[in-house]
């Protein structure tokens, strides 16, 4: 890895952040506040929130296995992926790497930058070798962006292929696990002190049931986490947010069964749909849904939202020609999904 002050744009490495009127009081026993201009009344709403969201921290790294200082907490995983163009990426001068096809943030984020986003296309088993990302890279190149399990695919990139990718890229490099509670795969979060350049994101918003509290994370080294802290709003996590996530995390244990339950309606819905006259196949899958080859992608989609049943149509995706991306639901949604399909094909 490449020095990290080679690495940061040089007005963020010499970014002397907002301090809060929270900041600067140092952890004193304080009882009156009369410092931030807020009304006395309305408890607990009238106070800023906690900007560093110690206790939603202490908690999650109990339950992630990582310590509280290699957490940063963002409105949802889609913050993380913005700091890391503005922490790392000069507009119109660097670039980063992607695999193609994955989630669409990383492109709309290094547009919005103005940063130029490379692809890299998967094979045909939607694997990747690190040789094909790392020639894609040049003296530029800040990021390299992997996902796994893999939205819109729904595989496991290849672990070895990413540990590669770890030691000889000499940037950043983001691996989104944002699916990674639905995968047996070992996750990468537990590997940020093997690899300086590593940075692991990671969601309230899928295994965790709080897609509406917006509340994403990045797992990285101390240094990358203070970069992330420097750029951030000062309170980015709301409290009614932190609060809501504290509930959540105190029973770690109802998620578990929520992902037991969707692995198993996975096997059932995804063997059913394999048998649809409507289906040529169902791609392997780590993670809550799964990539579907269908007779015609648009007709199907279409009259699924006539019969009130909305999937993902990815047809226009690059090697996604003809594929519906399903989520899992519960039972009775998933039969009615095959339900529906079986009366379109008539059987
Ligand atoms: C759903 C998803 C996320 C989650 O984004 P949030 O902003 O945390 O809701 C992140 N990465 C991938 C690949 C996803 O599919």
């Amino acid at each position: 890895m490449k020095p990290l002050e080679q690495l940061v744009r040089k007005n963020i490495w010499n970014l002397a952040p907002y301090s809060s009127a929270r900041n600067e009081y140092s952890g004193h026993a304080a009882h009156v506040f009369l410092d931030a201009n807020e009304n006395p009344y309305n408890k607990p709403l009238n106070r800023y929130p906690d900007p560093l969201q110690e206790d939603v921290k202490a908690r999650l790294a109990t339950v992630k296995g990582v310590g509280a200082d290699h957490i940063f907490l963002g409105n949802g995983s889609d913050e993380a992926i913005d700091l890391c163009y503005r922490i790392f990426c000069n507009p119109q001068v660097d670039n980063v790497v992607a695999i193609e096809p994955t989630y669409g943030m990383y492109q709309v984020c290094a547009d919005i930058n103005d940063v130029e986003y490379r692809r890299v296309l998967l094979d045909s088993h939607f694997q990747i070798t690190a040789d094909k990302l790392l020639v894609a890279c040049d003296d530029h190149t800040k990021l390299i962006w992997i996902c796994s399990p893999n939205n819109p695919t729904g595989n496991d990139i290849n672990r070895q292929e990413i540990e590669r990718v770890l030691q000889r890229f000499e940037g950043i490099v983001v691996v989104d696990e944002a699916y990674s509670d639905f995968s047996a795969a070992k996750p990468f979060r537990t590997e940020i002190a093997k690899y300086p350049n590593l940075i692991v994101l990671n969601t309230m918003s899928k295994a965790w049931g709080c897609a509406a509290i917006r509340l994403g994370m990045a797992f990285a080294s101390k240094d990358i986490i203070g970069l992330f802290n420097k750029v951030k709003y000062p309170y980015n996590i709301n409290y009614l947010t932190q609060q809501k996530a504290l509930d959540m995390l105190a029973d770690p244990y109802a998620v578990d069964q929520w992902v037991r339950i969707l692995l198993a309606e996975r096997t059932q819905l995804a063997n059913a749909f394999s048998e649809l006259p409507c289906c040529i196949g169902v791609y392997p899958t780590d993670a809550n849904f799964f990539l579907a080859k269908v007779t015609d992608a648009q007709a199907i989609y279409d009259y699924l939202v006539r019969e009130g049943i909305i999937v993902r149509n990815r047809t226009k995706v690059s090697l996604c020609g003809n594929c519906l991306r399903i989520t899992v639901g519960t039972k009775n949604e998933n039969n009615e999904l095959l339900g529906a399909l079986r009366k379109y094909s008539g059987v």
